[in-house]
């Protein structure tokens, strides 16, 4: 039968990995009992060794799943040694039981102190060949008297943890003192209520030392609250004499139980010195017969488990089989494999993102931007110039070579190459292409499969901008190298110009065309008549303010300093009244159409016979000829940028990448990513599932072939 509770406390452990759904839960032993009562002496009188935390400071905070593995002696390993593991903590054997009394505090104070207790179990184990094969719950002890750094709610708390635990099938190990009146346990009263009979409680009485024989052996035949399994009486910790450095001197320092010997020593001298009291008839004293007494009591309650449980697994197992073929067509993934495939996917998207990066691409990106410059320094300085029609008209009056044109007109084409080309090329255009690397990044993080891992993404964007800092300064000073010449002077050939006029008609035109729907919006919206209106009333202050001023610098001029303003009534009675929203539209509209008009005229210009003459023609051009320097900075610019920044980055880049995401990940890290996709997150649970119900589906199948065998042997037929 030994055999049947240690294979079933090793189920057990399994099936708490799967969860705790009912029915799929096998016995263990609870230990409850008030603070104080000598619930943690029992335990280590039970496992021999001083490993609990201790304390005034209430420091057990969450449930101790306390499993014992008795490791016998054999011929090849004659004296096994005693060690504890926490399996959450991952595999080590601890032989240093103030490590693990260490260790226990840390995962205790894991729970924030405004918590107060956490369900969450702290798993613990223990090897030796001096515990027997059990499966015991340690809860934090109930507390009787509420006070300043025990409050009311952690009275509630902790009983609440503890009506949890004590749940049939559990069996309850109801711990008591002596010397206090039993009525006042409220162990026993906990487990009255969910186990009136009595029949999963054990009490244990411990401190009998603390009150005369006789009263001690009443206690322990009491049947004011009779339980099928009995009462044990047990001192575990000496009384006065023994002082806990003398404990702590034996303990860790031999192999032996080390809390055995002199407790033990103490205890068995108690009971045999008392001997008349508690010889009589059915009373249970002693560590060694409470062992035995929870060995059997475990191992009763396991075997009558055996079937019920044996019935749930397999009932669960088929559920999750079928949920696994239909819902993946009994595929298995695994965590490790995922990681892999998303990098490749990740390398693969990452190797297409660098083919969008080709150099026609980028220098498209580059000229697109210059243009955008270009049109914005004609407009603030060509456009707006009074004296641009009159360009516009030259550009069809053929008799005036570019020679005889006004100086004033390559002067203008002069400054605004080199505001051109000196704006700062190698920065700006270097910045463009890492702003658009970055912006196509982050739309990569946005899609799956870098959706559901936004830490990796983070992690993906700081490799990428790593590289992008080391590389921005070398790449920008290149760039601005690269394009030094063109500030001085930029040659243009014949189908270069003919190229840029084409490119700036385009732009002209499209410029044009926004011009217009924008003007047509706002007569939509105003109306027509009604714009005319307000925009004729806006070009009648406009010219009187113009005359206004024109007269007073007159007067000035004329010595009349203290000139009178003539006051004119603007106000028109017979026009309707124009609102400031109005006025603003109609202010926007005559803009509008002044640029259009102007436009127009420079469309024109860009078309006639002397612009298609060729480049000397360029200061009646000037669009035309910006373009052309537009398209030499961008076609230089590209080269550098390639080879210092494209090239550079898409090559280190996915090496970064297999250092950084895949090689450093541990095994927890690989399934913390894996599950961070929910649909893998959820395939891998079921599969777990369902591999952990077919192992335990398993063991416990042989178990149940093996005791109908021994059923046999006994009672053959
Ligand atoms: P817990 O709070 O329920 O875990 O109780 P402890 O095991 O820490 O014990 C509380 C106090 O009772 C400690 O000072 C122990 O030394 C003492 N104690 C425990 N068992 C016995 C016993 O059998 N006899 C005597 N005299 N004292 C005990």
């Amino acid at each position: 039968l030994m055999l049947l509770t240690r294979k079933l406390i090793e189920i057990r452990s399994i099936l708490l990995s799967i969860g705790e759904e009912a029915g799929l839960t096998l016995p263990s032993i609870v230990v409850v009992g008030s603070q104080s009562s000598g619930k943690s002496s029992v335990l280590e009188a039970i496992v021999g060794r001083e490993f609990l935390p201790k304390g005034d400071n209430m420091v057990t905070r969450r449930p101790i799943e306390l499993t014992l593995i008795h490791t016998p002696a054999t011929p090849s390993n004659p004296r096994p040694t005693t060690f504890a593991e926490f399996p959450s903590l991952g595999p080590g054997h601890i032989t240093d039981f103030g490590l693990v009394q260490n260790t226990l505090v840390d995962l205790n104070l894991s729970v924030p102190a405004e918590q107060c207790v956490s369900d969450s179990p702290i798993q613990l184990r223990i090897h030796s060949p001096h515990v027997p094969d059990l499966s015991l719950v340690d809860l934090p002890g109930y507390v009787q008297v509420a006070s300043m750094d025990q409050p009311e709610e952690l009275k509630d708390k902790i009983a609440a943890l503890c009506d949890k635990y004590i749940r049939s099938p559990n069996i309850i190990l109801a711990v008591c003192s002596a010397d206090v009146d039993l009525a006042n346990s409220p162990a026993l009263r906990a487990a009255k209520k969910v186990d009136p009979l009595g029949m999963r409680t054990i009490g244990v009485v411990t401190k009998m030392d603390l009150v005369e024989p006789a009263q001690g052996a009443a206690i322990l035949s009491n049947n004011r609250y009779p339980l099928a399994l009995g009462y044990v009486g047990v001192v575990c910790r000496a009384a006065k004499q023994h002082s806990r450095s003398l404990l702590k001197r034996s303990n860790g320092a031999s192999d032996e139980g080390s809390l055995v010997g002199p407790i033990r020593a103490q205890e068995e001298a108690f009971f045999g010195g008392n001997g008349e009291a508690f010889s009589r008839e059915g009373l249970q004293v002693g560590t060694d017969t409470l062992k035995k007494r929870l060995m059997h009591v475990l191992e009763e309650s396991m075997a009558s488990s055996l079937h019920s449980i044996s019935n749930a697994v397999a009932l669960e197992l088929e559920e999750a089989t079928y949920q696994f073929k239909v819902q993946y067509n009994d595929r298995t993934i695994s965590a490790e494999s995922y990681v892999a495939e998303t990098l490749d996917l990740l390398k693969a998207r990452i190797g297409a993102l660098g083919k969008s990066f080709a150099k026609k691409d980028v220098r498209r990106l580059l000229k697109s931007s210059l243009d955008e410059q270009v049109l914005d320094l004609l407009a603030s300085q060509y456009w707006i110039d009074q004296r641009a029609p009159e360009l516009g008209t030259l550009a069809n009056d053929r008799s005036v070579s570019p020679e005889e044109l006004d100086v004033y007109w390559h002067r203008k084409l002069d400054a605004l190459s080199s505001s051109l080309t000196k704006s700062g090329v190698g920065r700006a255009a270097t910045q463009l292409v890492v702003d658009a690397i970055r912006a196509r990044l982050a739309t990569l993080a946005r899609e799956e499969p870098l959706l559901y891992h936004p830490d990796a993404a983070d992690r993906i964007a700081a490799t990428a901008d790593a590289i992008l800092r080391e590389r921005f300064t070398l790449t920008s000073d290149q760039v601005e190298n690269s394009v030094k010449p063109f500030k001085y002077e930029v040659e243009v050939e014949g189908r270069e110009w003919e190229h840029g006029r084409l490119e700036a008609v385009g732009l002209l035109e499209r410029e044009l065309g926004m011009c217009d729907s924008a003007l047509a919006k706002i007569r939509d919206a105003v109306g027509g008549r009604k714009l005319r209106g307000a925009m004729e009333y806006v070009a009648e202050i406009e010219e009187k303010e113009r005359r206004r001023k024109e007269r007073r610098r007159e007067a000035r001029a004329a010595g009349q300093e203290d000139w009178d303003e003539l006051e004119e009534d603007l106000a028109d009675p017979t026009r309707p009244a124009f609102n400031p929203a109005l006025l603003a539209k109609a202010r926007e509209a005559m803009f509008l159409s002044s640029r259009s008009s102007i436009l127009r005229l420079r469309v024109l210009a860009l078309k006639s016979r002397r612009c298609k003459a060729g480049p000397e023609q360029k200061a009646f051009c000037p669009e035309a000829f910006l373009n052309v320097v537009a398209d030499k900075l961008s076609s230089t610019a590209v080269q550098f940028i390639n080879i210092e920044l494209l090239v550079e980055f898409f090559y280190q880049f996915p090496r970064d990448l297999d250092n950084r995401l895949s090689h450093d990940l541990d095994r927890a890290e690989v399934l913390r990513f894996a599950r961070e996709n929910p649909v893998i997150a959820q395939h891998l649970a079921l599969q777990d599932r369902k591999e952990k119900l077919e192992l335990v589906a398993d063991k416990l199948d042989s178990l149940v072939k093996l005791q109908r065998d021994k059923a046999q042997q006994q009672n053959p037929r």
